[in-house]
């Protein structure tokens, strides 16, 4: 049998996962900056949590989950998304009873959808995310956005557009949805079989879907944002004033409904033209009516989603990505004897205690062997513990650019690489 990860996953290799890190890094500090906190929550749920939570007439739901029964007979689903999650420990440690707003954010959490994978899409990906609880105003939609933008701005991408929209409250949207309705029964013929039955119970999925031809017939429905009431009116101009506040650009997208079912009011994606098909990087929006639905108090919602995966192809194709270096400081090489091996294994823990990255030999490899190792992995300096090394308690600290040495007390080789390190 050929052992192959499975199809849409991806192994991350050692030099992919430095610049992951260092992503992640950037991520973890602007998070702290605006004041979010980070949650982990399981990677499976029971199913119910996000039918509930997501909506049984998304794509999600109804074709890319990973559902399975445990021994139990307990119906589980991979995590498709976090926002259910997320919401789903919030009721449960009863967050609600505390301050708000409640502001989290999740990172590189690994997601399952059951799609076809091609270029920026994956059955496995990452995403990091910020969920805020408790704060209906827009300015909190125009804070998630810049905490998006910003990041996105820190980690040198530029080319980058931020579409906006508005889809309303459940009270407008009933009214959109009988014209809307009315629009796609006249084009019946053109639709897709799964949105034939979104007609019925969700028309606006319609507008979301991926089918060329269900695609063109959407361009000319009914826009919700031509829809929506006064209190979404305002709402949604506020969130332009702060965004103009914020110096974020921004553009008006009637097109965007987002894939899930939750969303309320502000919609939002911020696009790259630079990979392709899949330029979506950023998706989120308002989720006002979420938390009832899943069984806890009336409770305002906001957030977004990033693809890490597609993050990172942005960085790539615009050379942004984060170089990382995997040499060591340090290889400390020794006579294949047990005193010479010893004091290259003591010399080697100084220097990690001092923050060094120092490396030895572990298959007792004569002195030649060592040295070419040293020069192939990259080490900027190397010392050899011979006899006469042993016998005087002093070695050479070598550098392996120039080959220029320096005489070091064993005693103060730590504190002698240091400063050749910096220097
Ligand atoms: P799409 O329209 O591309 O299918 P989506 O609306 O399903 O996206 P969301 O559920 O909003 O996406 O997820 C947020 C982000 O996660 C997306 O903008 C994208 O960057 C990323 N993402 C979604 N699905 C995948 C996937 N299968 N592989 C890799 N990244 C993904
Ligand atoms: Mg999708």
């Amino acid at each position: 049998m050929e052992m192959k990860a499975p199809r849409g996953t991806h192994d991350i290799m050692p030099e992919q996962s430095g610049a992951w890190q260092a992503v992640e890094d950037v991520i973890r500090r602007r998070c702290a900056r605006f004041g979010f906190e980070e949650i982990r929550t399981p990677i499976f749920e029971q199913t119910n949590v996000f039918a509930r939570g997501v909506g049984d007439t998304t794509d999600i739901v109804q074709k890319e989950m990973y559902t399975f029964d445990d021994k139990g007979g307990r119906s589980m689903t991979l995590r498709p998304e976090n926002t259910a999650g997320v919401v789903r420990a919030f009721l449960e440690h009863r967050l609600y009873s505390g301050p708000m707003p409640v502001k989290l954010y999740y990172l590189s959490a690994p997601m399952f959808r059951y799609e076809n994978p091609q270029s920026g899409r994956y059955r496995q990906f990452h995403q990091f995310g910020v969920e805020v609880f408790g704060a209906p105003s827009a300015s909190c939609d125009a804070e998630v956005i810049a905490l998006a933008w910003g990041l996105l701005k820190e980690l040198g991408v530029e080319k980058l557009a931020l579409h906006i929209n508005s889809i309303g409250c459940p009270t407008c949207r009933m009214e959109y949805q009988k014209s809307l309705r009315a629009y796609f029964n006249d084009h019946l013929d053109t639709l897709c079989g799964t949105c034939h039955e979104r007609l019925d119970r969700n028309p606006m999925r319609i507008l979301d879907c991926k089918s060329p031809e269900c695609k063109a017939v959407a361009e000319n429905a009914p826009k919700m944002i031509d829809h929506i009431c006064d209190d979404c009116k305002e709402h949604f101009q506020q969130l332009k004033t702060y965004l103009e506040v914020a110096g974020i650009p921004y553009s008006v997208d009637p097109m965007i409904v987002r894939g899930l079912d939750y969303y309320t009011r502000t919609v939002f994606e911020i696009i790259s033209e630079d990979i392709g098909a899949q330029g979506t990087v950023c998706g989120g929006g308002r989720y006002d009516g979420l938390m009832r639905l899943m069984g806890g108090p009336e409770l305002p919602g906001v957030g977004f989603a990033f693809g890490v995966e597609r993050l990172l192809m942005v960085m790539e194709a615009l050379g942004k990505l984060p170089e990382v270096d995997r040499t060591s400081d340090v290889y400390i090489a020794s006579l294949p004897n047990d005193d010479a091996r010893k004091k290259a294994f003591e010399l080697c823990m100084t220097c990690r205690a001092e923050g060094i990255r120092a490396e030895i030999d572990h298959a007792a490899r004569g002195l030649k062997a060592q040295t070419k190792y040293a020069g192939k992995s990259g080490a900027k300096f190397m010392i050899v513990i011979g006899d006469d090394e042993l016998a005087n308690e002093s070695v050479r600290i070598r550098n392996m650019a120039d080959g220029t040495e320096i005489e070091s007390s064993m005693a103060d080789v730590a504190k002698n690489v240091l400063s050749l390190i910096h220097a």
